[in-house]
């Protein structure tokens, strides 16, 4: 959510900031802006908008020339998006661009206008640079933000710059992203790596409530207390390819092709001698004998994911599995405890509420296992057990590539738990782990057959309203490709598990309006082919997702997409068919003229609750 760049060097800094900014498009923003020390003083340019209009704005007013400063793409919590709001904020001496929320921003702005502080803004953030000016004294930078970060309460990356010292940029963060580039006599913060990954491969990771200090000359970091602390530097195995479009006229698309390589290397990293493997991890056959129940917690596509993951658990290895959204799950007042297994599911390993939620289940007793995207990401680092979804950076704010390698990681257990606690033979395991492997092959097929996607999109570009139907898997399946279709495209559309459509919602189904039925599932396909039928009675346009073969009674289905994948068994079949639903949404949204990449109001880490 938002970005956050910084720099001092030698380059041109308003470039780097710039540079850094676009990388970090993908994140969600809907204004920009940066400040950098010139000779005379620091320049701010910012705007609302997009970096297109940022790149205009600095044409008119002229780019700041300098080679330290900071810049800002922000995704409006406090404030409606524009110029005044925008950052960075200067207040006093103190010039600053936050991500993140400053919760007690009321208390704090009542305090600061007393001391006699008059606020430009309506965000939250300018109470940041208020307070920091209010505690800076005796030119002690390191003082002011120790003093400031006691009295904030939420979450925040903040780039800090101080008037009197134009050679230096100061960063903290608590509960939001920020890293450190380290390049040779240059130094970076980003909220992410793309942003500075261009210009060196190396970085640190800062902890919460770290502070670093980044000069010409060299780099310091300090903890709360102001001591001075000593810091790992990790290099990046993300390389500038995979983080650009090569080619593709979206990321997004880009990223649904990347499926089939990024399903087989997450499932062969998670695998020892043809099965699933992982006691490396810490999860033991012995533990996953012990857990009584697991909970998924997680946000969006990837809590899609974790309904795949209960379906597949307690199918094959019939432990009880709830789906939590994460965001109620930390206010539920959950009954978790010791015994019970907390998977949590994330992309950027950042997502706010689903590490509140993690947390809280750590703190009841629970184990917590992470299936993050992100190594560095601060989920990744704090659960218990950790696997690593080798999806690669996943610009497109909408979720593909993770989720298909989140879903895999879900099969994995599945398979590894049923084997465990001997509800599944040792020979069934290795036969569902080769089906799982030889997945990307019908993957590939659903990819290869891109154009059938494109003109079943064709015929949704004009709709209004739609829906999406089908029952367990299918079901699932539903709500990811539902979700899909409205983030990328805007059109109204909903999901519903298909038995449930005659309880009420078939009122909606009119003439025309268009019904995507998820029909994979041999054990129920009868059942939803009634329901195919009752919406088709009513006027519905029936386009059915199903395997390849399956035949529908005359009449019955308008159109057909066919899944390829005669080597998966039912329950796998999700992975490529989740690909032709992704194929649909990108193509209905470019037919509408949207950028899939950048939908709008949406951000991609929500770092905020
Ligand atoms: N809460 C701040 C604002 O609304 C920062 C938002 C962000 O993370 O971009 O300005």
């Amino acid at each position: 959510m938002c970005g956050i760049v910084g720099y001092i060097g030698q380059r041109d800094c308003t470039d780097v900031l710039m540079d850094g900014l676009e990388k970090l498009e993908y994140r969600g923003y809907d204004s920009a802006g940066i400040a950098v020390f010139e000779k005379t003083g620091i320049k701010t340019v910012k705007t609302k908008g997009k970096l297109i209009d940022m790149r205009d704005k600095l044409q008119k007013e002229g780019s700041p020339v300098g080679h330290c400063g900071i810049g800002h793409t922000r995704w409006a919590t406090h404030g409606e998006p524009s110029d005044q709001n925008s950052h960075p904020h200067s207040n006093g001496r103190v010039t600053i661009v936050h991500n993140g929320i400053i919760e007690n921003y009321k208390e704090l702005k009542e305090f600061l206008t007393e001391k006699g502080y008059v606020f430009q803004s309506q965000t939250d953030s300018e109470v940041v640079a208020c307070l920091l000016d209010y505690y800076y004294s005796e030119r002690n930078p390191l003082r002011a933000i120790m003093e400031t970060v006691k009295e904030l309460q939420g979450s925040y990356a903040l780039g800090i710059i101080f008037r009197d010292f134009p050679d230096r940029v100061y960063a903290t963060r608590k509960e939001s992203p920020l890293i450190v580039g380290i390049g040779e006599n240059e130094y970076f913060i980003g909220s992410d790596i793309p942003a500075f990954l261009k210009y060196t491969k190396n970085y640190v990771l800062l902890e919460d409530d770290d502070i670093v200090c980044m000069k010409t000359d060299g780099i310091e970091f300090y903890d709360v207390h102001g001591l001075p602390e000593k810091k790992e530097i990790s290099v990046a195995e993300w390389d500038v390819e995979q983080a650009q479009k090569c080619g593709y006229p979206h990321f997004m698309l880009k990223e649904i092709h990347e499926q089939p390589g990024i399903v087989g290397n997450t499932v062969e990293s998670c695998c020892r001698d043809g099965v699933p493997y992982f006691d490396d991890i810490g999860l033991t056959d012995e533990l996953i004998r012990g857990v009584k129940r697991v909970f998924v917690v997680a946000c969006g596509t990837a809590m899609h994911a974790g309904i795949i993951g209960r379906y597949a658990i307690e199918g094959l290895a019939r432990v009880p599995v709830t789906v939590e959204v994460a965001s109620e799950f930390r206010y539920m007042d959950p009954i978790v405890g010791e015994g019970d297994l907390v998977i949590v599911v994330s992309q950027s390993g950042e997502t706010a509420d689903t590490r509140a939620g993690m947390e809280l289940a750590q703190h009841r007793g629970a184990k917590t296992l992470a299936v993050v995207n992100v190594k560095y990401s601060a989920i990744a680092r704090q659960a218990d057990m950790y696997i690593h979804t080798l999806a690669g950076p996943e610009i497109a704010v909408a979720s593909t590539k993770a989720y298909t390698a989140q879903i895999s990681v879900m099969y994995l257990l599945a398979f590894r738990f049923a084997f465990a606690r001997g509800t599944i033979s040792e020979d069934r395991m290795r036969e569902l782990t080769a089906q799982l492997l030889s997945a990307p092959g019908s993957i590939q097929r659903v990819i290869d057959r891109k154009k059938e996607c494109q003109f079943i999109a064709s015929k949704l570009v004009n709709a209004d309203n739609l829906f999406f139907i089908g029952r367990t898997f299918d079901y699932a399946l539903s709500l990811e490709g539902s979700l899909k279709l409205k983030e990328i495209s805007y059109i109204h559309s909903e999901a519903y598990a298909a038995g449930e459509l005659k309880h009420g919602t078939i009122s909606l189904i009119e003439q025309g309006i268009p019904v995507i039925t998820v029909a994979t599932q041999a054990n129920i396909l009868a059942k939803t082919i009634s329901n195919m039928e009752e919406v088709k009675a009513r006027g519905g346009v029936i386009i059915a997702v199903c395997r390849k073969g399956t035949s529908f009674a005359e009449g019955t289905v308008d159109m057909k997409l066919e899944i390829d994948a005669p080597e998966l068994d039912d329950m796998l079949v999700p992975l490529p068919t989740v690909c032709a639903l992704q194929l649909i949404a990108y193509y209905t949204s470019v037919l509408r003229g949207i950028d899939p990449d950048k939908p709008r109001n949406l951000a991609k880490s929500v770092t905020t609750e």
